[in-house]
C-alpha cells in the first residue's frame, strides 16, 4: 500500500551519506526508519522476551502462537537482537516489587533491534481494591511512558491493562499484543490500551480480521479517511466511503481503489444519518463499523475568531458523528458486534495555539467515548478513539515550515507520521478480535512531547 509520499526533506536529508556525517557531528536529530506492517513478512525484526510473574505469562504463550517466542535473552547468548519483550507486571502487588520493571528490562535495552516493541501487561488500576496493589500498578503508566522516550531506533513502550477478572485464556487481549507487536503501531508509542473481560475470538485468518464486514469511513476522499479505506478493505471489510458531494471524482476513485461503494455525503445535513442508514439497510442489511473520520479545521486565535468558523468547525467534528450514531442507532441500522471509531486528535488533549475551536471539537470526540462506551456496550457494539499527532497529509502540508518541521521532530521517534499509522489503528479498534477493547483514546503521534 503506497504512504503519502514524504515531504520532510530533512529526514531524506539526514538519511543520505554527507546528511547523515553532518547531522552526527552537530548533534542533529537523526529519524530511524520505522519499520511497518508489510502481509506475508515476519511482524518483528526479531524474537519475543517473554517473561514476569503474573496470572498473564501462560495465556499470551497461547496468544502468540506463530511468534517466535524466547525464555530468556541474559549473557548475549541470543545472538538475534530482540523484536521485542512482553513482561507480565500482573504480579507485582506492592511497592517494592516495582524493581521487577527494572530488573527485566535494564539488561535488555542494549539489545533490541530496529523498531523493537516493549509491552508491559497490568492490571487495570481502577478495577483493585487493595490500596498498595492499586498504587503499585498505577505505578506502571510513568515507568513505560518514561522508557519510552529513552528508545531509540524506532523502538517502542506500551502498557496494556488487563480486567482482573477477564476469563483464563484472556481471548481479549489477542489483538491488542499483535497490534502492538507489529509494524501496524510503528507511530503509536507510550500508550496505555485497556482490555475488559469479554472474550474475543480470534479471527480465522489474523491478515483478514474484517472478513465479511460493512465499514463507513467519512472524508473519505483523501488523506486519512482514504487510507482508512484502503486499510479496512485490505483486512477484509467491504467498505462504503463517503465525502461531501464536491468531492465527486476523487470519491469514486477511491471507491474503486478499494472496490467499494462511493456515497457523497454531507455529514452536517439534517438528513445524514437517515441517508447512511437507508442506504446500509437496503444493500446489505446493515453496518458493522463506522469511522467519523470527516473533520476540518477554521484556525483563529480566539480573539479573532468569528461565529461562522467556530459553528463550522463544531458542527463537522463534533455534531455529526454524534447524530450519524444516534441516527443509526434509532433506525437499527449498526449491528451487534460492531464498532465506533472517532477520529480525535492531540489538539483536543494538549490544547493548540490558534486552535479553540478545532481543540474543544477534538475533546469533545473523547467525551464521545466515554458518554457512549455503555450505552453501545448494551447493544454489543465498541467505541473508541484515536488521536493523531502530526501525520504527513494535506493539512499538515499547509503548516508554515518552521512549525512544521517543529511539529515533525518533537516527539521520540522524530519524524511525522504517515496516513497508515492512523488507519492501521482504526482498523485494530473495528476488528471483531477487538471486542474487550472500548472506551479506549490512542494517540498516533510517536508519543508527541505535547500534551504527553
Ligand atoms: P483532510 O482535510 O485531508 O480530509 C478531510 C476529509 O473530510 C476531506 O476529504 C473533506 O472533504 C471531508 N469533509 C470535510 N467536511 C465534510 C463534511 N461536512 N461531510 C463529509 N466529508 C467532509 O484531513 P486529514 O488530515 O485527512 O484529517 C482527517 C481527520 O484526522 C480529521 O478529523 C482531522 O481532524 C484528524 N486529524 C488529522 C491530523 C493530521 O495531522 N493530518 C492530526 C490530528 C487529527
Amino acid at each position: 500500500m503506497a504512504d503519502a509520499p514524504s515531504t520532510d526533506f530533512y529526514a531524506s536529508f539526514v538519511k543520505s551519506g554527507p546528511g547523515s556525517f553532518l547531522a552526527s557531528r552537530l548533534g542533529l536529530p537523526q529519524p530511524p526508519t520505522l519499520r511497518r506492517y508489510q502481509a506475508g513478512k515476519p511482524p518483528l525484526a526479531g524474537p519475543v522476551l517473554l517473561s514476569g510473574t503474573g496470572r498473564l505469562v501462560e495465556p499470551v504463550r497461547e496468544l502468540l502462537a506463530g511468534y517466535d517466542l524466547v525464555v530468556n535473552n541474559a549473557g548475549g547468548k541470543n545472538a538475534e537482537k530482540l523484536g521485542g519483550a512482553v513482561f507480565d507486571a500482573t504480579g507485582i502487588t506492592s511497592i517494592d516489587q516495582l524493581v521487577g520493571l527494572f530488573e527485566f528490562f535494564s539488561p535488555q535495552l542494549r539489545s533490541l533491534a530496529n523498531s523493537a516493541r516493549l509491552v508491559v501487561l497490568g492490571t487495570t488500576p481502577e478495577l483493585i481494591s487493595d490500596p498498595a496493589e492499586h498504587i503499585a500498578q498505577r505505578s506502571l503508566e510513568g515507568f513505560t511512558r518514561s522508557v519510552a522516550k529513552e528508545l531509540r531506533n524506532g523502538a517502542t513502550a506500551q502498557l496494556v491493562y488487563v480486567h482482573p477478572e477477564a476469563p483464563t485464556g484472556v481471548s481479549g487481549l489477542g489483538s491488542t499484543l499483535r497490534f502492538l507487536l507489529s509494524g501496524k503501531s510503528a507511530y503509536v508509542d507510550g500508550q496505555v490500551i485497556r482490555v475488559s473481560d469479554k472474550e474475543a475470538p480470534a479471527p480465522a485468518d489474523w491478515d483478514k480480521p474484517l472478513a465479511g464486514k460493512i465499514a463507513l469511513v467519512t472524508g473519505a476522499a483523501r488523506g486519512i479517511g482514504a487510507t482508512i479505506a484502503e486499510v479496512l478493505a485490505r483486512d477484509g471489510a467491504h467498505v462504503i466511503v463517503a465525502d461531501i458531494p464536491a468531492a465527486g471524482e476523487a470519491l469514486s476513485a477511491v471507491a474503486n481503489k478499494v472496490s467499494g461503494t462511493a456515497l457523497p455525503l454531507d455529514v452536517t445535513a439534517d438528513d445524514a444519518g437517515r441517508k447512511v442508514a437507508e442506504h446500509v439497510k437496503a444493500r446489505y442489511n446493515g453496518l458493522d463499523i463506522i469511522v467519523n473520520n470527516a473533520g476540518i479545521t477554521r484556525d483563529k486565535l480566539l480573539a479573532n475568531m468569528d461565529e461562522g468558523r467556530w459553528n463550522a468547525v463544531v458542527a463537522v467534528n463534533l455534531k455529526a458523528p454524534i447524530r450519524l450514531v444516534d441516527s443509526l442507532l434509532e433506525e437499527d441500522a449498526l449491528r451487534s458486534g460492531g464498532a465506533v471509531v472517532d477520529v480525535s486528535s492531540i489538539a483536543g488533549i494538549a490544547g493548540n495555539r490558534g486552535q479553540t475551536n478545532y481543540g474543544t471539537t477534538k475533546a469533545g470526540v473523547i467525551g464521545i467515548v466515554d458518554a457512549y462506551k455503555s450505552i453501545l456496550a448494551a447493544k454489543g457494539i465498541t467505541i473508541n478513539a484515536v488521536a493523531p499527532g502530526f501525520i504527513e497529509t494535506a493539512m499538515t502540508a499547509a503548516i508554515p515550515l518552521a512549525t512544521r518541521q517543529a511539529g515533525r521532530l518533537m516527539n521520540s521517534l522524530q519524524q511525522g507520521g504517515q496516513t497508515i499509522d492512523v488507519a492501521e489503528t482504526v482498523s485494530y479498534f473495528a476488528a471483531p478480535s477487538s471486542a474487550a477493547v472500548t472506551g479506549n483514546v490512542v494517540r498516533v503521534c510517536g508519543q508527541s512531547l505535547l500534551g504527553a
